[in-house]
């Protein structure tokens, strides 16, 4: 009898102790959680400001129409001038639109008279560089600097007017770190990528139109103004009409790039690098 009580006993001893235990690493949960600097419900909460964060900063690098009732869209065409350019300006012309063209500095050398007749007929024109060469252009920020620079003397050669406005070869993402941004913005030029590809340079026929109005109309719904990036040359000329056509009858107004817009650029969060070394 008197083993059993004492095993007893030392049971409920044992069982107290785990009580204890227990109790104390209670009391410890709720004085971590109470003094830990975020609780789940500040985890999550935070997690979920900086995905509006990042929503915001997707939709505050578009331009916003500037009335609600006018519908804006900006058409840019790169690589220009070259024998399209006639029939670009001509379509153009023949729709009341406005574009800015981002021109290469050997290319304007080369048709001198369209680079003036863009001017004279109220369009924007930007700068494009010299080489149109991944390798060359991207190879630090001293090249990129001097392309830009001989590309705007070109231009003010020719056409008697000086512009910041800048479109690096295959837009600025991978190949535009931040210190290249900085030196370009040091300098004052103003660097434009867009929002919508029209990938005219893929399609031969001509047939870039369809796909174009799709995104045009997706990025309009988004509530931002479309930037298109577009070729100065003939299969891009070829179904120009067909998409002035389109916008015209949905209220579009076609205006030109100037420094009143903000940019839109592409953003490089991680994906940023130095060209890789041949
Ligand atoms: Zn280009």
């Amino acid at each position: 009898m008197a083993l059993q009580r004492t095993t007893r006993k030392k049971r409920l001893r044992k069982k107290r102790i785990i009580h204890l235990v227990l109790l104390l690493f209670i009391i410890f949960l709720f004085f971590f959680l109470d003094t830990f600097p975020f609780s789940p419900q500040e985890v999550k909460d935070q997690l979920k400001k900086d995905v509006r964060n990042q929503q915001e900063r997707t939709i505050a690098q578009l331009p916003d129409a500037e009335h609600s009732d006018e519908k804006v869209v900006y058409l840019t065409f790169d690589d220009g001038p070259t024998s399209a350019t006639d029939d670009v300006l001509e379509i153009l012309k023949e729709y009341g639109a406005k574009a800015t063209f981002f021109m290469l500095s050997p290319h304007m050398e080369e048709r001198s008279n369209l680079v003036k007749q863009m001017v004279q007929e109220g369009h924007g024109v930007g700068l494009h560089g010299v080489t149109h060469d991944l390798n060359r252009f991207y190879k630090s920020e001293q090249t990129v600097l001097n392309e830009m620079n001989e590309a705007q003397q070109v231009l003010e050669n020719i056409a008697g007017v000086h512009s910041s406005l800048i479109r690096t070869p295959y837009g600025s993402v991978p190949y535009l770190t931040k210190p290249y941004r900085k030196a370009l913005k040091e300098q004052g030029y103003e660097l434009w990528d867009w929002n919508i590809d029209s990938r005219d340079w893929d399609r031969k026929d001509g047939k870039y139109v369809e796909n174009l109005i799709d995104q045009i109309q997706s990025i309009e719904g988004n509530g931002a103004t479309p930037v298109v990036l577009l070729h100065d040359q003939s299969q891009t000329a070829q179904s120009l009409a067909e998409l002035l056509t389109y916008l015209t009858e949905h209220g579009f107004e076609m205006k030109k790039l100037d420094s009143s817009v903000e940019p839109v650029q592409f953003r490089c969060y991680d994906r940023c690098h130095q060209l890789p070394k041949l």
